[in-house]
């Protein structure tokens, strides 16, 4: 077995165990921000930590001798550096590249037309159970399409797709906020479900308006206590197809894209980058 077709194995692990972060698709989108880490990145170093389990069970598809200790002080760090030895030692390694190319490409495709305006895509609008079960949908999609040897690259596509959404949960939902110590180990489980007693009513009121802006409407910091729930809840975001709700005090995605920002609740909880104009809840 050649170790590019191995590479969706990688998926099948890393799928559940990402740990997600904030995430704009290209951090170039958040102006004069060097510290967001954007969903490319993020699904980078997110295969770190299955690839080196995968090589360190499996030290015959490394090139040359590759020692299992050395395996387990770079899990230790996850560091770039280590991810790029570890690719160094792949053969053939552009394979491998341009396979986890592929991902992170599918992975930013989610926040163009027509996917952008799928709030279920993206964990918008407290779409948890639309948004769930997109990713058992896809999960099962990408196991049918290696069992039936499709081409890989189809699967790399529903993988970078699925990984997105899963990312998005992290920084579009308030879980961070609700302190919550890990992952949500039910996304993407099939046969899983967000309990509906989790989720926030349709009519209950998640969020408080934080101060804005006079001239430009951005938040100023302002939102830093603004969510007003025990519950799960997720901001929603003009331009898609689930509408804020009007007079509920629902919460914003928020940043300046989102005109759904100056309906009340005013403001927004996204973690999308470390600007907080951008991204309410930057942290
Ligand atoms: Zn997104």
């Amino acid at each position: 077995m050649a170790a590019t077709s191995l590479v969706p194995f990688f998926l099948l692990v890393g799928y559940l165990s990402v740990p997600a972060r904030a995430f704009l698709p290209r951090v170039n989108l958040a102006s004069g921000d060097s510290t967001t880490l954007d969903h490319t990145l993020i699904t980078k170093k997110g295969f770190l930590k299955p690839l080196i389990y995968f090589f360190r069970d499996n030290p015959q598809y490394l090139r040359g001798e590759y020692l299992t200790g050395f395996l387990y002080d770079i899990l230790a760090s996850e560091s770039p550096t280590a991810f790029q030895e570890t690719v160094d030692n792949i053969s053939p390694q552009i394979q491998f590249l341009n396979a986890l190319n592929e991902i992170q490409t599918a992975n930013v495709e989610v926040d163009s037309f027509p996917l952008n305006t799928s709030a279920s895509a993206h964990f918008d609008g407290e779409q948890f159970k639309q948004g769930s079960k997109r990713l058992i949908q896809l999960r099962q999609e990408l196991i049918t399409s290696l069992l039936q040897g499709d081409k890989l690259q189809h699967a790399r596509n529903l993988a970078g797709s699925a990984l997105h959404t899963l990312q998005d949960f992290y920084s579009h939902s308030n879980w961070l906020e609700l302190a919550n110590p890990g992952p949500y180990d039910v996304l993407g489980k099939p046969g899983s479900e967000i309990p509906q007693e989790f989720i926030a009513g349709p009519t209950e009121a998640t969020c408080k308006s934080c101060t804005l802006e006079p001239q430009s409407g951005l938040t100023d910091g302002s939102c830093e206590n603004n969510l007003d729930t025990v519950k799960l809840t997720s901001g929603y975001r003009s331009g898609q197809d689930i509408k804020k709700p009007e007079n509920l005090r629902k919460c914003s995605h928020g940043g300046r894209s989102d005109e759904s920002r100056l309906k009340p609740a005013a403001g927004g909880i996204n973690k999308d980058s470390t600007s907080i104009k951008q991204s309410p809840h930057a942290r």
